[in-house]
């Protein structure tokens, strides 16, 4: 190591390189990447809530310049750049060799929402954790992949729960000046500003782009001097305001977005809609093709070959309907770019063809105009099919054309540090090369090797299941003493009394839809006391979620859950943590021992929340609904009740219920409890490894997007 201080011109290029680093989301799954801003500003990387960008602004590049004289904080700057760089330029990725093709007029992917990383709340809940997760494996993979959602400048809101345990929403404005976010501008540095016609009127929008890996993600954003101040609030909030709010944001949505991609000379190859938020794209293309001296009919056969559409789920209120009314004000000029009357545009969005006086749905138009359509796993396709086969005029769901591809998670971006560090050494010690690890992640050979005996023995998962565990109780505690309202005066529960880490932890954390039922394990109240109660075997349980704004029934459910918290002989042993988001779900999807999901079936599409747990030796304990009917062996977690369901929601309720007490006390409690003489569950291990082997490659979205990819982006009839 040199002892020569450092140059300015090398200050200079290892100062610009962490700032192109912080804004470059590629640091969000690169281990060493955020251990380096933690170093830089350990209290900021707390505060700022693991924010680069805020850490390099408060950081100035003066103390950034002097620190970096020091040797060892310098090599590991340029290693991690070195590292950056490498990643960037890639030249063997899995694209290069699958889908060349795609290099060039890429797939573009729109979604109403995007989750990468807690300090960009623009999410609201899986939908943007899906979006997220396909965008960094397509990063990965090399695709040629750009990403279109909105700029949620309050982004999604922030829980607080009041005196009566009510949840509270608040917005707190982000400043894109302190995020990974650039505005994107034309060649002389101005803004690109385009345009939309809603309520009869042009609303303007410019654009942020975020940068994932090899990826660029585009939001638009309203806020501009040229619009009244309505409409420069159009994409304040995720899903915000009315039906009013949601068509104009749609329409945003589909039909700016398309002009963005045209204003940067990105010709995709496919536009794929991620959910029916962004189908007016289609009206776009249409208008497009009809501009140029297409017919009506030629454009929408055009258009079909271009699109295809992933739906994310049976619940009816996830289904975008917009009234007659509504679609002839908003929306008016799309009979006078499409030259087609009211009655023509309204049957573009039946999801009841022919039949008169049915609301404009969303998913009806995105349908219409894909070349294919798929649900996000077997059962969802199934459900899908059965779903749609009277907008198909099909008497059999079988010949219904909507298919299915099952999700994934980013599997390297999900494993929480001291996890991930453990299979780094194993992966290391068995040959592995240490800049394979993001791609080699994803494969069964990997997991093989990690799960071997001899490569990890029972007593380093152990060790590790602790570790993590106790990071979780801590990460609680910490986050109680923060919400406050738990412990008032009078209140014989000390802190450190809060959760046991010697105790079988179940997590449940997810939106608190009804559909999927957050009380549902309370129903056996004072069986479930019994459980809590047993010093010898204790369980306790932490909870997490937000509930829709206007969804008074999942606010309902949080207020039972804290309140039971609270107030019953659970307390100390069931806490509910404020404020769900990224950073929470990681906290628990690696400290729970068991993470529970219990919809009502077959309502869960998918879920996702279930695949994070995987690669830190939680294991699932989840109705066959979605993901986990397709690969529960018996051998690799818990199932809750058989591969069917009662009609009657009541019956269904109660059956799952004593199903889900029933596998909790003869299988669960007793396999995590059986210790040997050294106090180690052999039998929960073999699980664990069970889990492993057969789980995490296959529920990554690296595997998703290949199958995308195969399946739906290269079948673009021409390409
Ligand atoms: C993964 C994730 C979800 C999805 O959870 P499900 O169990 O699939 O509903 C929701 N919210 C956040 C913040 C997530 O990270």
């Amino acid at each position: 190591m040199s002892l020569n201080p450092l140059t300015s011109a090398e200050l200079k290029e290892l100062t610009d390189g962490l700032h192109r680093l912080a804004r470059n989301l590629w640091w969000s799954w690169d281990q060493d990447a955020q251990e380096l801003f933690h170093s830089l500003s350990p209290r900021g990387w707390q505060n700022l809530y693991h924010n680069p960008v805020a850490i390099l602004h408060e950081v100035s590049d003066y103390e950034l310049r002097v620190r970096l004289q020091d040797p060892e904080l310098a090599t590991r700057v340029r290693k991690t750049l070195a590292d950056f760089k490498a990643y960037l330029e890639e030249p063997q990725t899995w694209a290069a060799a699958h889908a060349p093709k795609l290099a060039k007029n890429p797939v573009a992917y729109f979604s109403a929402e995007f989750a990468f990383h807690e300090c960009l709340p623009i999410a609201a809940g899986g939908l943007g954790a899906l979006a997220g997760d396909h965008t960094k494996s397509a990063s990965d993979l090399g695709l040629g992949f750009v990403g279109i959602s909105l700029f949620y400048r309050e982004g999604y809101f922030q829980q607080s729960i009041n005196n009566d345990n009510w949840q509270q929403e608040n917005y707190n404005p982000l400043n894109p000046r302190n995020l990974p976010l650039d505005p994107v501008v034309d060649g002389s540095g101005k803004p690109v500003v385009g345009s939309v016609r809603i309520f009869g009127q042009p609303i303007h929008f410019h654009a942020w782009r975020i940068n994932v890996g090899r990826v660029p993600v585009y939001l638009l954003d309203t806020n501009r001097p040229e619009n009244e101040g309505q409409y420069r609030d159009l994409t304040n909030r995720v899903y915000g305001g009315d039906t009013t709010t949601r068509i104009m944001q749609e329409i945003l949505l589909g039909v700016g977005g398309v002009r963005l991609l045209r204003a940067l000379g990105i010709q995709p190859s496919t536009f794929h809609m991620n959910e029916g938020h962004a189908a007016f794209l289609t009206l776009e293309l249409i208008r497009e093709k009809m501009a140029a001296g297409k017919s009506y009919a030629e454009a929408g056969d055009l258009t079909r070959q271009e699109c295809i559409f992933t739906t994310h789920t049976p619940v009816e209120a996830g289904h975008d309907r917009f009234s007659s009314d509504l679609v002839q004000l908003a929306g008016g000029t799309f009979q006078t770019d499409l030259h087609i009357g009211h009655d023509q545009l309204m049957e573009l969005g039946n999801e009841h063809p022919g039949k008169a006086g049915s609301p404009f749905c969303m998913t009806a138009l995105a349908l219409r105009f894909s070349r294919a359509a798929n649900g996000v796993s077997e059962l969802h396709g199934e459900v899908s099919r059965e779903m749609w086969k009277g907008y198909y005029g099909k008497t059999e769901a079988s010949e219904v054309p909507i298919g299915s591809i099952t999700n994934g998670v980013h599997l390297v971006g999900w494993v929480k540090g001291p996890m991930r560090r453990l299979w780094m050494r194993k992966f290391k010690e068995t040959g592995g090369e240490p800049k394979r690890f993001v791609y080699d992640a994803n494969t069964p050979e990997f997991w093989n090797r990690m799960a071997d005996p001899t490569v990890t023995s029972d007593e380093e998962l152990w060790a590790m299941r602790y570790r993590l565990r106790r990071e979780l109780i801590e990460f609680a505690r910490r986050r109680l003493l923060i919400q406050g309202r738990s412990f008032s005066s009078g209140d014989f529960i000390t802190f450190d009394a809060m959760l046991n880490p010697d105790a079988l932890t179940i997590g449940f954390a997810r939106r608190f839809a009804t559909y999927k039922r957050a009380p549902l394990i309370f129903d056996q109240f004072d069986n479930i006391l019994k459980l809590v109660r047993d010093t010898s075997r204790p369980v306790q349980f932490v909870f997490a979620g937000k509930a829709h704004p206007r969804d008074e029934h999942g606010k309902a459910f949080i207020q039972k859950i804290i309140h039971l918290s609270k107030f019953s002989e659970l307390k100390g042993h069931l806490v509910f943590i404020e404020n769900y988001d990224i950073h929470v779900c990681r906290q628990m999807v690696s400290g729970c021992d068991i993470w529970l999901n219990n919809p009502r079936r077959p309502l869960e599409a998918s879920g996702t929340s279930g695949m994070k747990t995987t690669p830190h030796g939680c294991l699932n304990l989840s109705i066959l609904d979605g993901w986990w009917r397709e690969d529960f062996d018996g051998t690799n977690g818990f199932g809750i009740g058989p591969d069917s369901h009662p009609e009657d929601v009541q019956e269904q309720d109660r059956v799952d219920s004593a199903n889900l007490y029933k596998v909790l006390t003869e299988e669960v409690v007793p396999t995590f409890f059986n210790r040997d003489a050294t106090g180690i569950p052999r039998q929960w291990i073999a699980r664990i490894r069970r889990s492993l082997v057969t789980l995490a490659a296959k529920y990554s979205t690296w595997r998703m997007v290949q199958e995308y990819t195969g399946k739906y982006y290269l079948t673009r009839p021409g390409l």
